[in-house]
């Protein structure tokens, strides 16, 4: 088995788990990798201290470790560049982009989001640097470069790409492709449902794009945004959700008949606020509770998500029994983020949480781990 190899997706949302490799300061005070991956069967072991049970203060000060392993349908080594199974960028976005954007064109909505605590490289996942260029603009650049190949083979196709940039503060949206006014209160708009569409944001940018360069241009704008804003509010980005959208409508026309016929897909890529800040609740199964106001957002995706990763839930039918039962009903409305992308949620939509971590911290990673473990 080749190590990044396209797994089957199998349900309707697809989990990974992408480690980021040790940043100059940890290398620094020579922290220890408390992750190992297991190329063949895509098992992540974790190494905790047993003194996880705060009654065993024996164990804790012999700092004895156990394992808790998991099992994802990909795990993203990025531990160690010399190392073989080793996670590149372009790895990343060929076991999972490439095929995302395969189904955008079937016509299929898609959602990927990276999940995890600040510093854990869910930025770098997504958007990447100038360098490492991230899923964001390598979906971009696929993109163009399938439209251009195709307007060649089929010309009789037509594209049509617009993109949003909005992101979800403390239960509000801003849009992030209007400029931050100086001294001025950030901007919020308001959300409506319409019977057509689904839920939606009122008066969000929303910007037709030609070429690769514009869409990356936008991207940059938005993100320069973001940046100016969180600084703003004397927070960081680490407290909002962004959630960058392509709109992908392709038309049809039928030469002999001479009938156009259209077909839309969304396309939305999410990067998602810091998770240590959903730690007040226990985030699996039953147990979880509603987070305090700033990630209700996090802690409904994850109950959203775990709904829909319910065989149950697949079964239930409107009406039935299994329907009317509160857990298998699906709470898209709880919060601003899964209300608004429910339509890329679940039905016909293909979902994928990336979890990222980093190599020496056990107490966050855990309980990513079991954030991304109740998903499957
Ligand atoms: P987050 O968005 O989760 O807060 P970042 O993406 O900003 O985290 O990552 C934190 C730091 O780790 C950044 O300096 C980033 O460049 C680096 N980093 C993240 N993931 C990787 C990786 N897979 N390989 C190398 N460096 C990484």
């Amino acid at each position: 088995v080749p190590p990044h190899a396209r797994t089957d997706p199998g349900g309707n949302v697809r989990v990974v788990v992408r480690v980021r490799a040790f940043l100059p300061r940890e290398i620094e005070r020579d922290a220890e990798c408390l992750i190992h991956m297991d190329p063949v069967s895509q098992q992540t072991t974790l190494l905790v201290p047993t003194d996880n049970d705060p009654a065993n203060a024996r164990a804790r000060s012999r700092k004895v470790m156990e394992e808790k392993s998991f099992t994802f349908d990909n795990s993203f080594w990025s531990h160690d560049t010399e190392d073989e199974h080793y996670a590149t960028q372009e790895d990343v976005y060929d076991s999972l982009g490439e095929e995302f954007l395969d189904h955008n064109f079937e016509g299929y909505h898609t959602c990927i989001f990276a999940y995890g605590q600040t510093g854990s490289g869910k930025s770098y996942t997504m958007m990447g640097t100038p360098d490492h260029p991230g899923l964001i603009p390598r979906t971009c650049e696929d993109l163009f470069e399938r439209i251009a190949a195709a307007q060649e083979e089929t010309p009789n196709i037509s594209y049509n790409v617009r993109v949003s940039y909005f992101e979800v503060y403390n239960e509000h949206v801003r849009d992030l492709l209007v400029p931050v006014v100086p001294h001025q209160a950030p901007y919020y708009l308001k959300i409506r449902e319409s019977p057509t569409e689904g839920p939606y944001v009122k008066d969000l940018t929303e910007v037709p794009v030609r070429s690769l360069h514009e869409i990356l241009r936008y991207m940059r704008i938005g993100d320069n945004n973001r940046t100016v804003a969180s600084t703003k509010m004397n927070d960081t980005s680490s407290r909002s959700h962004a959630v960058f959208t392509i709109m992908l409508k392709q038309i049809h026309h039928d030469l002999e008949t001479d009938e156009t016929t259209e077909r839309s897909s969304r396309i939305r890529l999410v990067d998602l606020a810091g998770s240590e800040r959903a730690k007040s609740t226990e985030a699996t199964g039953a147990r979880l509770r509603e987070g305090s106001n700033i990630n209700k957002s996090l802690t409904t995706l994850g109950r959203v998500i775990a709904a829909l990763a319910d065989p149950k839930q697949q079964r239930a039918r409107p009406g039935s029994s299994a329907a009317r039962k509160d857990t298998s009903v699906v709470p898209y409305r709880d919060s601003i983020l899964t209300w608004l992308l429910k339509d890329s949620l679940g039905g016909n939509s293909k979902t994928a949480m990336i979890a990222c971590i980093a190599p020496s911290d056990y107490e966050e990673t855990l309980s990513t781990l079991r954030y991304a473990d109740q998903a499957k």
